[in-house]
C-alpha cells in the first residue's frame, strides 16, 4: 500500500491507556490505515525517532466561535497539540442572530469574555442568521483544525427576545420559540446547548448577560428539548451559590434533578479555590451521585492554577486607581519613561494601596495582594511572589513591580491567581474518575488569561517534572476523554480505521513557552499568544497542519456536526 503520510520509528501512546509500543503509523484518506512495522512508501514521511506518536488532543471547553473567522489554524490551542475543539461555551455564540443585532450578541461577549468588539466587526463576515447557517458557514470557512459548536442561551434569548432579553423573565411564546430554535440547532448538528447563571458573565454597561434573566424553568425547559430529541450536551457557567449551605444544596439539587429528568449529559468547569478550599469537592460528589442514580453529568477540571497574565502591556491590578489611570492611558513608551520619574513613583506607589469602589468581574485585573502576585520569569512554575521579591530587595512591592518591569521593558508578566492555587487539589481533580481535563477558555478572555497551555502544562508539570500522572494515563485524558464525553466519534484514539488526527512530540521536553503581547488580532486588537516546545507536527484528518509550530499552509479541519445531521 502507498501511504499519504507516513509517521516512522515513533513510540505509539495511542490514547487508550495501555502501554506505549514503537511502531510506525501508516495514513491514507485522512484515516489511519495502518499501526506496526511499515516498509511502503509514502508521500510524505515525518521520522518520529525519539517521538511519541499520540491522538490529537480535544479541548472542549472554547470560546472560538469569533475567531474561527479571522484565524483558521485555532491558535493558540494549535500550537499545544490541539486538533479539535468545542466552541459555544457558557451561553455564548454567535448564533442566532440576525446581522442587524450582531451588536447585541456583541455586547453578551464584550466584557464577559474579553473579546475586542472591533476586532469581531473587523474580522467577522455575518452571513447567518438561524444556528444552523452559522454552522453551514463555519462548514464554509477553511479551518485548520476540527471545530463543534454549542448553541448559547445568552444568543438565544437575544435572538427570541431583543432588549428584552437583557431585563424580562421569557413569556410562554419567548419560551416556545426559544424551544423550537434549540431543536433546529441539534438537529442541524449543534453538539449541545450552553448557559452561564454566574455573576462573572456581565456586559460592559454593567448588565447581567442575557442567560442570567432566564429561570431555572426557562433552562430546564430548554435542555427538555435535547432530552427529547437524545441528542445533545448541556453545559452550565455555574450559579454564584456563595458558602451558603442551602443555596449550595439548592442549586446542586437542581442539577441533578435536570440531568435525571431529562437523560441530557451535563457539565461544568469546577476550580478550587483558597478562599473556599472544599467547595469543589461537593461538586465532584454530585457528579459520582448522579452518575450512581442514572444520569449523566462530568465536570471540566483544569491542570494548574487559573492565573491572570498580567503586564504593563495590557493591565495590572492599579489601572483603576487615579494617579495610575492618568499614567497607564499614555503610549507605552511614554509609561516607561514616567515610571523613571521619581516623583511620580512616589505617588504611583502610594497610590497603589488606594481601592475603587468599581465592582470587577469575571478575569479582569484584582487589587493586588503581593503575596498572591507572582513574577512570571519562566514558562512554568515555581514562581517567586512579588511580597517575597521586595522583602529581598528591601523595596516597596510596587517598586519592585515597576523595576521589574522597567528591566525587561516593560514586557514583565505577573500571574494572579484566581483559583486553583492549590497545586494537590488541581492534581486530585483531573485524576478524579468523573472529570475530564479541559477549560482552555480558548478564543476569550484574550488579554487576561493564557490557559490554552494546559494541555502541554499537564504533560511538563505532572507528567515529566512531578510523575504524577504517566504519559500513557495523560493522553487518555486529553484525547479519548474528551472524544467520549463529547461524542466526536472516531477520534481520540490511533486505531486503524478511525480519523488521523495526530500529535508528535518529544516527551522530554514538551512544554508551554513564554507568552508574548501581540496586536494581530483584527483591527489591531491585542492579545496572549502563546506557543510550546517540543511538538514536531500536528496532523489534522491525515494533513500535517504544524510542523514545529509553524503552519504548512494545510487547511484539513472540519466542522464537527452533532449525531442527529449526521445520520
Ligand atoms: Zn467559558
Amino acid at each position: 500500500m502507498r501511504y499519504d503520510l507516513l509517521i516512522k520509528n515513533g513510540t505509539v501512546i495511542d490514547g487508550s491507556g495501555m502501554p506505549r509500543f514503537r511502531a510506525d503509523v501508516g495514513i491514507v484518506d485522512g484515516k489511519v490505515a495502518t499501526i506496526g512495522k511499515i516498509r511502503d512508501g509514502a508521500q510524505e514521511v515525518i521520522d518520529a525517532e525519539g517521538h511519541v506518536v499520540a491522538p490529537g488532543f480535544i479541548d472542549a471547553h472554547t470560546h472560538m466561535d469569533a475567531q474561527v473567522f479571522w484565524d483558521p489554524l485555532g491558535t493558540c490551542s494549535c500550537w499545544h497539540g490541539i486538533t479539535s475543539v468545542v466552541m459555544g461555551n457558557c451561553g455564548f455564540s454567535l448564533a442566532p442572530c440576525a446581522e442587524k443585532d450582531k451588536l447585541l450578541v456583541m455586547r453578551n461577549l464584550e466584557r464577559a469574555e474579553d473579546i475586542a468588539p472591533e476586532a469581531m466587526e473587523a474580522g467577522i463576515k455575518w452571513s447567518w442568521t438561524t444556528f444552523p447557517e452559522y454552522l453551514d458557514a463555519v462548514d464554509r470557512l477553511p479551518k485548520g483544525i476540527n471545530y463543534a459548536a454549542y448553541m448559547g442561551h445568552s444568543a438565544l434569548r437575544t435572538y427570541v427576545m431583543g432588549e428584552r432579553a437583557f431585563t424580562d423573565a421569557a413569556t410562554d411564546a419567548d419560551l416556545a420559540a426559544m424551544k423550537q430554535e434549540v431543536r433546529n440547532a441539534i438537529r442541524a448538528g449543534a453538539i449541545g446547548f450552553t448557559t452561564s447563571r454566574t455573576r462573572n458573565h456581565q456586559t460592559p454597561q454593567g448588565q447581567p448577560v442575557a442567560s442570567r434573566l432566564a429561570t431555572w424553568d426557562e433552562v430546564r425547559q430548554l435542555v427538555g428539548v435535547m432530552g427529547e430529541l437524545g441528542a445533545g450536551i448541556f453545559e452550565i457557567a455555574g450559579e454564584d451559590t456563595g458558602l451558603n449551605p442551602d443555596r449550595i444544596n439548592d442549586y446542586l439539587g437542581r442539577l441533578k434533578a435536570l440531568a435525571l429528568e431529562t437523560g441530557v449529559p451535563v457539565t461544568f468547569g469546577m476550580f478550587s479555590n483558597r478562599k473556599a478550599p472544599d467547595y469543589w469537592r461537593s461538586f465532584y460528589s454530585l457528579a459520582a451521585e448522579t452518575v450512581a442514580a442514572g444520569g449523566r453529568m462530568f465536570v471540566q477540571a483544569h491542570s494548574r492554577s487559573l492565573n491572570l497574565v498580567l503586564s504593563f502591556e495590557t493591565t495590572m491590578p492599579f489601572d483603576r486607581l487615579p494617579v495610575w489611570r492618568d499614567v497607564r492611558k499614555l503610549p507605552l513608551a511614554e509609561q516607561e519613561a514616567a515610571l523613571r520619574n521619581p516623583d511620580l513613583r512616589r505617588k504611583l506607589i502610594e497610590a497603589a494601596s488606594q481601592r475603587t469602589d468599581e465592582r470587577i468581574v469575571g478575569a479582569e485585573a484584582r487589587p493586588a495582594n503581593y503575596k498572591w502576585l507572582f513574577v512570571m520569569d519562566r514558562a512554568t512554575p515555581p514562581y517567586r511572589s512579588v511580597a517575597q521579591v521586595a522583602a529581598e530587595q528591601n523595596k516597596h512591592p510596587v517598586e519592585a513591580i515597576i523595576d521589574l518591569a522597567l528591566a525587561k521593558k516593560m514586557k514583565q508578566f505577573f500571574l494572579q491567581p484566581l483559583a486553583n492555587e492549590n497545586d494537590s487539589h488541581a492534581l486530585e481533580m483531573i485524576k478524579h474518575p468523573h472529570s475530564v481535563v479541559t477549560f482552555s477558555d480558548s478564543g476569550a478572555h484574550v488579554s487576561q488569561i493564557m490557559d490554552s497551555s494546559l494541555q502541554t502544562h499537564l504533560l511538563s508539570h505532572w507528567v515529566r517534572e512531578k510523575q504524577a500522572v504517566t504519559l500513557e494515563e495523560a493522553v487518555r485524558m486529553l484525547a479519548l476523554v474528551p472524544a467520549s464525553y463529547w461524542g466526536l466519534g472516531g477520534r481520540g484514539l490511533l486505531r486503524e480505521g478511525w480519523k488521523a488526527d495526530v500529535v508528535v512530540f518529544n516527551p522530554d521536553t514538551i512544554a508551554p513557552m513564554m507568552p508574548e503581547v501581540d496586536h494581530d488580532l483584527p483591527a489591531g486588537a491585542r492579545r496572549l499568544k502563546q506557543k510550546a516546545s517540543g511538538i514536531m507536527a500536528t496532523v489534522v484528518n491525515g494533513e500535517v497542519v504544524l510542523r514545529k509550530n509553524e503552519h504548512t499552509g494545510a487547511l484539513p479541519g472540519q466542522l464537527l456536526r452533532g449525531p442527529l445531521a449526521q445520520r
